[in-house]
């Protein structure tokens, strides 16, 4: 259910600010201290003194709502309606009234706000990759010929705006994970899968050639599946998890056509929390939201 009541004014919105930030006590967002008292408002907020630096502060200060022309609950249905509903900002244009360059500035500014996944794996490990259509927004177009025979068997690259991203799915764990990168060479794979702790790690991986290293390491143990080889789906050797949350990734990024290929990442931290905030009631998920960006 959206939460209807906690975005209906500036003035909930900044009440659900005020109890979400402070839910572990009120601190000076400068030198931390506890020893903080009201001290007036500003505007819908309320303002503090911090008796030890002797400045004031208020609900927002410090945090990615400060400074916003945007009023705070249309900021906040905003990020929620793009976490949630996978709304473009194109159309969150049309559904608030402020100015899209904005609006735009300060969703980016969220998304990248969200903390990168730590990866920890335990393993066994699906290991896929696949490639988004991204580039630089207004920059001509690749000649079609030149693109192509960039691309290797259908393989994107970072250089010809078919950006990498790979995809890990931790059947250990249940973490998935999704990493944009600027190749899929052997550096990089090993860079993803490094991240264990077990002597040997089970890995799962398609034929690419990109994994084929994993196999002369004694911290993999590697089993691979030859797509298109006549071999099928071998009990626990497969990638078919990946697959399956690449689709889902694809289709996160899809509304929002054209995104650069440096901004990937960003664009790819929400999708991750949009997976644990997607299935909670509307006010446990706005609330985690605003404790995600703190
Ligand atoms: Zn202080």
């Amino acid at each position: 259910m959206f939460p209807f009541e906690l975005l209906s004014s500036e003035e909930s919105a900044a009440n659900l600010l005020e109890q979400v930030r402070w839910r572990e006590g009120l601190c000076c967002p400068r030198c931390r201290s506890e020893s903080v008292i009201k001290h007036g408002s500003y505007r819908e907020y309320q303002r503090y003194l911090c008796k030890d630096c002797d400045r004031t502060f208020n609900d927002k200060t410090g945090t990615i709502f400060a400074h916003a022309k945007i009023g705070l609950d249309k900021l906040l249905f905003a990020f929620y309606s793009f976490l949630r509903f996978n709304t473009s900002i194109r159309q969150l244009d049309a559904e608030i009234d402020v100015s899209y360059r904005s609006l735009r500035r300060r969703v980016e500014q969220f998304a990248r706000t969200l903390d990168a996944p730590a990866i920890n794996l335990v393993g066994p490990v699906e290991i896929d990759e696949f490639y988004v259509s991204a580039g630089k927004k207004g920059r001509e177009r690749d000649q079609e010929s030149r693109s192509r025979a960039l691309s290797k068997r259908g393989r994107g690259t970072y250089e010809g705006d078919k950006p990498p991203v790979f995809t890990l799915v931790d059947r250990g764990s249940g973490q998935r994970y999704v990493v944009p990168a600027k190749s899929t060479d052997e550096a990089t794979v090993r860079l993803l899968l490094d991240n264990h702790e077990k002597e040997s790690l089970t890995v799962y991986t398609d034929g690419f050639r990109a994994y084929d290293p994993l196999d002369d390491d004694e911290s993999f143990h590697r089993e691979s599946v030859i797509h298109g080889d006549g071999e099928y789906v071998d009990e626990d050797a497969h990638v078919n998890t990946c697959e399956s949350h690449a689709s889902l990734a694809r289709r996160w990024l899809s509304p929002h056509r054209g995104v650069s290929k440096d901004k990937l990442t960003a664009y790819l931290r929400p999708f991750q929390l949009r997976r644990r905030v997607l299935r909670k009631p509307g006010r446990e998920a706005l609330k985690q939201i605003i404790r995600e960006v703190l």
